[in-house]
């Protein structure tokens, strides 16, 4: 793992860091790289180029770790709008060409202090109806392992009714092998993981997170449901490849994704190749977790960022 990682995720989350970052004016180049835009009027150009290179969406409306309703509340009802809005768009290439919008539970009201695992149920069950009728996919990102059981038992819970709704599930995290097999005949995103978490829960070294990866992806492509694997690493998705060809899996029967503005010329290669390519397309205004978290993937991130500061 990126020695920095650890140091970036401990300093983004000082008041004083988001505020020196946010105000700073070379950020706004650097978030560009990232996200789409901040409101759906420069989102929806982005998706409309996306769909005709043949890579499919899941789009975030960012934010997080909400603590006050009436946010949670905006959240929802801007998750409706985009749900409609991706509606539109459905269905240019064949059935499962089917847009997406990923969402996380703290952003729909997990986090507040009364009631909160079950106001974000609601709220997640609210987007799965209007998604089940526009025709839109709806996947649960996974955030800090403080998070995991909650967001799981959320999941199962809406599931029950919507049986195609998909969840992340992160490599790095020791539980993760015994949740791909209760999972398995789900929808299920696997990552790495990208939080900053203890040695108690989580493997430490890259060699364990991708071995870890490894032995989860061999479970999903093995099981009943649909794996969406979720990697820039070449070694991974190379054992996707030979793993949908031993499972007799088509392109139709698992995807791969990347984020948006993340080995571009890879996912056109993989979309050209038939593949189904689907990209994480973030947009909105509350995008500071989710830009200090691809900092701190890469040193290379930070060192452009902190290039660009000092020749400004
Ligand atoms: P790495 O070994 O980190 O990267 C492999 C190669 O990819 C690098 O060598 C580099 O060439 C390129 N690369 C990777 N990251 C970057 C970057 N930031 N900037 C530039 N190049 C880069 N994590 C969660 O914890 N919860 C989630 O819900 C979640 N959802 C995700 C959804 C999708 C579709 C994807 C692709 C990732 C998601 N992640 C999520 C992030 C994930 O956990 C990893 O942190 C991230 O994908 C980097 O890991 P990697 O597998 O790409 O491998």
């Amino acid at each position: 793992m990126n020695p920095l990682r650890p140091v970036i995720l401990a300093a983004s989350a000082s008041p004083r860091m988001k505020r020196i970052v946010t105000a700073t004016p070379v950020t706004a180049e650097i978030v560009r790289r990232f996200v789409a835009g901040e409101g759906r009027d420069e989102l929806i150009p982005v998706v409309r180029e996306l769909l005709a290179s043949r890579r499919l969406v899941s789009v975030d409306f960012l934010g997080e770790n909400t603590t006050d309703r009436a946010q949670a509340d905006v959240t929802v009802a801007e998750y409706l709008s985009l749900i409609n809005d991706l509606a539109a768009m459905n269905g240019f290439r064949d059935a499962t060409a089917r847009t997406e919008v990923s969402v996380k539970l703290s952003a729909l009201g997990q986090a507040l202090p009364v009631d909160g695992p079950a106001i974000a149920t609601e709220n997640l069950r609210i987007l799965c109806t209007k998604a089940a009728q526009a025709g839109v996919w709806v996947t649960v990102d996974a955030e800090d392992h403080t998070t995991t059981e909650a967001t799981l038992t959320a999941v199962r819970e809406v599931r029950a009714e919507f049986p195609w709704l998909g969840v992340v599930l992160q490599a790095y995290l020791h539980r993760t092998e015994a949740d791909c097999r209760e999972l398995s005949g789900s929808r299920i995103r696997l990552c790495k993981g990208a939080y900053r978490e203890p040695h108690t829960v989580a493997y430490q070294r890259s060699a364990e997170v991708t071995d870890s990866y490894l032995r989860c992806l061999e479970i999903l492509m093995c099981g009943a449901g649909y794996p969406m694997v979720a990697t820039h690493d070449p070694v991974l998705i190379l054992a996707a490849e030979q793993l949908a060809a031993e499972t007799g899996r088509g392109p139709d029967r698992f995807e791969h994704q990347m984020l948006f503005g993340i080995r571009d010329p890879e996912q056109l290669r993989l979309a050209a190749a038939g593949n189904a390519m689907r990209v994480y397309v973030p947009y909105g205004s509350q995008w500071y977790g989710y830009l200090t978290r691809r900092l701190a993937e890469r040193p290379a991130n930070l060192t452009f960022f902190l290039r660009a500061l000092v020749s400004k």
